[in-house]
């Protein structure tokens, strides 16, 4: 893994909201390579484990379920500086304070339900991507 790749999350709500073609269509119009993509749904136990790291702020036990509540579609995506560059285009954690015209400005609904994820670290991407996918997948 380098620092052109990155791993994003189509959110549940976003799915459901039938956004997911728009959110690709713009990751595809904005020069990134889907290496790898799925759709799937998450357990309660895997969702747990992804967001570990938030696992004493008040607001865990709820992003747990709503990553929970219906598929998700997660990529890995290549381009260079790729990790960076994916969180300014998909905008602040905030919907409210993303700047207009990035993805969690257009799709997201709440600070909880901000329509994707993207990793915030080189080295996250690639514990990331292997959570996901397979050796085989991640060719
Ligand atoms: P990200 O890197 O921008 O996704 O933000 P974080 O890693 O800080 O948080 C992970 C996810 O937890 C976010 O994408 C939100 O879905 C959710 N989240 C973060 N902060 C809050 C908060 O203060 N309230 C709620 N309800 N959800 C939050």
């Amino acid at each position: 893994m380098t620092d052109k790749t990155t791993l994003t999350i189509i959110k549940p709500q976003a799915v459901r909201n039938l956004h997911s073609g728009k959110i690709i269509d713009m990751i595809l119009s904005a020069g990134y390579i889907i290496k790898a993509i799925k759709m799937v749904t998450l357990s309660h136990d895997l969702a747990s484990k992804f967001y570990e790291i938030h696992k004493d702020r008040p607001f865990y036990e709820n992003l747990v379920k709503s990553m929970t509540s219906g598929p998700v579609i997660v990529a890995l995506l290549e381009k260079d500086n790729a990790v960076q560059d994916y969180r300014e285009f998909i905008g602040s954690t905030n919907p409210a304070e993303a700047v207009t015209g990035t993805i969690r400005n257009l799709f997201g609904t709440s600070m909880q339900d901000n329509a994707v994820h993207g990793s915030d670290s080189d080295e996250n991407a690639a514990r990331e991507a292997s959570f996901f996918f397979s050796e085989m997948e991640r060719f």
